[in-house]
C-alpha cells in the first residue's frame, strides 16, 4: 500500500521490474539479468523500475528494493539465538525491515527526476560528486592562497607608492635644502666675495688712469696702454666669472647636466673663497690635471659640491698648524673623472667616519650636518661616488668620482 501511494507521487517513473528477469533474448543467447538490464536501460524510454538492491547500478533507477544485506543480517541473528539454546519455536516470525527505498542517481540526472520527488527516506545511491565536492579542500586552500597573493600584491603596490612618494619628498625636501646650504654659504662667504669683486674693480680703475695717462702724455705710450687695456679685460673676465659663480650660488638647481670641466670650477671655487682662506691662514696647494676630460653634471651642483668640501676643510683645520688644503683632479679608469680635498686638519674619527655624510650629522656647536648629505646626494644624482679616507699624516681625504662625458661625444663636441 504504501509502495503504491509513493509510485502515485512519483508519475514519471514507469515500473518496468521485467527489465530484471530477462535471461536469454529472442535469438537463444543467454545474459546475466544485470547485463540484460543493461542492454535494455540503453534503449528504453522510461525509467526502469526494480525490485532487488543487487540490479542498483546496472541501467534501472531503483525503486523500493530488497536489500540482501539486511535479509543476511536478520537470518544471522536468528541463527546466533538459536545457536546460544533458544528454541526455533519459540523465535516470533517477523515482517523484517529489508525492503528500502533506493535509486540510482546517475539514472535520476538521466530521467531529470529530484530527489524531492523521491519516497521519505530514500537513499540515493552511486553520486557523482561536483567538482567542488570531490576537490572542495583543495579549492578552499587554493581560493585562500590566491586572496592571500591578491592582499600581498596589493600591500606590495601600496608599499611600492607610499615609496616612490617618499622618495619624491625627500628628493625635493633635498633639493630645498641644497638650496638653503648654498644660501647659507653665500651669506657665510659675503665679506670674502664683495672683497673678491672689489679687488678686479679697482685694478682695472688703476689699469684704465694708467692706460689714460699714457694716452693722453705728450707722447702717447700705445704700446703700454694697450697691454694695460689687455689686463683689464682679463680681470674683467676673472670678475665676471665671480658674478656668474654668486648668482649661481643663488640661484635654484636646474638639474641641467652639460660637460663641465672640473677644473675650471676648482679654480671659481677657489677665486671665491681666496680670501676667506687667506685670512683663515690657510695655504692651498692644487695640481690639477690638464689633459682631464669634462665630466657630465650640473655645474652649479657641482660648484656646491667642491664649496661644501673645501669650508669643511677650512674649518677642521682652525685649531691646527700647518694648514695646508691640497686640491688635485685626475683621469682614472673607467672613464671617470677623479678630485680628491685634502686638508691637514683635525681628521674624522674612526667611530664618526661611517656617519658623516648622514644627515643631521655634526660634531660642530653650529653644525646643521647637511653639507656632506647634500654632497653625497649631488654625487648620487650624478651617477658618481664619494668616500673619506684619512690622510697620511693628518687631516682629512675627501675623494669623488664623476662619469666623464664619453670619448665619441668628447670627439663631437670638439669637431
Ligand atoms: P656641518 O659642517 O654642518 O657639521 P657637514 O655635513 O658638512 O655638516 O659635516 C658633518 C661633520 O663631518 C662635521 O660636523 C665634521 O665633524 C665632519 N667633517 C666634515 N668634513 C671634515 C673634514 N674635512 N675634517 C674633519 N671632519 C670633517
Amino acid at each position: 500500500m504504501r509502495l503504491l501511494l509513493s509510485f502515485a507521487l512519483w508519475p514519471l517513473l514507469a515500473v518496468s521490474a521485467a527489465a530484471a528477469s530477462i535471461f536469454s533474448d529472442g535469438e537463444g543467447t543467454s545474459y546475466p539479468p544485470v547485463d540484460a538490464l543493461r542492454l535494455v536501460s540503453e534503449v528504453a524510454n522510461q525509467p526502469i523500475v526494480v525490485a532487488a538492491e543487487t540490479f542498483l547500478g546496472h541501467g534501472a533507477i531503483g525503486g523500493y528494493v530488497l536489500t540482501p544485506g539486511a535479509v543476511g543480517q536478520e537470518a544471522a541473528e536468528i541463527a546466533l539465538r538459536i545457536l546460544d539454546g533458544e528454541s526455533p519455536a519459540a523465535i516470533p516470525i517477523t515482517e523484517g525491515n529489508v525492503v528500502k527505498p533506493l535509486f540510482d542517481w546517475s539514472q535520476l540526472q538521466r530521467w531529470g527526476v529530484s530527489e524531492l520527488q523521491l519516497p521519505e527516506e530514500s537513499e540515493v545511491r552511486f553520486r557523482n560528486p561536483g567538482v567542488w565536492a570531490q576537490y572542495k579542500l583543495q579549492i578552499l586552500a587554493m581560493l585562500v592562497a590566491l586572496m592571500i597573493q591578491a592582499g600581498l600584491v596589493a600591500w606590495l603596490v601600496h608599499e611600492h607608492r607610499q615609496r616612490s612618494l617618499a622618495e619624491t619628498r625627500s628628493r625635493n625636501a633635498m633639493g630645498e635644502l641644497a638650496n638653503m646650504n648654498r644660501l647659507a654659504a653665500a651669506g657665510e662667504l659675503s665679506a670674502s666675495i664683495a672683497h673678491e669683486i672689489n679687488q678686479p674693480i679697482c685694478a682695472m680703475v688703476l689699469k684704465a688712469n694708467a692706460a689714460l695717462r699714457w694716452l693722453t702724455a705728450e707722447r702717447p705710450d700705445v704700446e703700454k696702454a694697450r697691454g694695460a687695456l689687455r689686463d683689464i679685460v682679463g680681470t674683467a673676465h676673472r670678475a665676471a666669472d665671480i658674478v656668474n659663480s654668486v648668482r649661481a650660488m643663488l640661484k635654484k638647481d636646474t638639474n641641467a647636466k652639460v660637460p663641465v670641466n672640473v677644473n675650471s670650477v676648482i679654480n671659481t671655487v677657489l677665486a671665491l673663497v681666496r680670501t676667506d682662506l687667506q685670512s683663515r691662514g690657510v695655504r692651498v696647494e692644487t695640481q690639477l690635471d690638464e689633459t682631464l676630460p669634462a665630466a657630465t653634471s650640473d655645474p652649479v651642483q657641482l660648484q656646491q659640491l667642491i664649496l661644501n668640501l673645501v669650508m669643511n676643510a677650512a674649518e677642521a683645520m682652525r685649531t691646527v698648524q700647518p694648514r695646508v688644503l691640497k686640491i688635485r683632479t685626475h683621469r682614472s679608469v673607467a672613464g671617470m673623472v677623479h678630485g680628491t680635498i685634502e686638508d691637514s686638519g683635525v681628521g674624522i674619527g674612526e667611530a664618526d667616519r661611517d656617519h658623516i655624510f648622514d644627515p643631521l650629522f655634526t660634531t660642530k656647536s653650529d653644525g646643521m650636518g647637511m653639507g656632506l648629505s647634500i654632497c653625497r646626494s649631488i654625487i648620487q644624482k650624478h651617477g658618481g661616488r664619494i668616500w673619506v679616507a684619512p690622510a697620511a699624516s693628518r687631516g682629512a681625504i675627501f675623494q669623488f668620482e664623476l662619469p666623464a662625458v664619453p670619448a665619441q661625444s668628447r670627439y663631437d663636441q670638439a669637431a
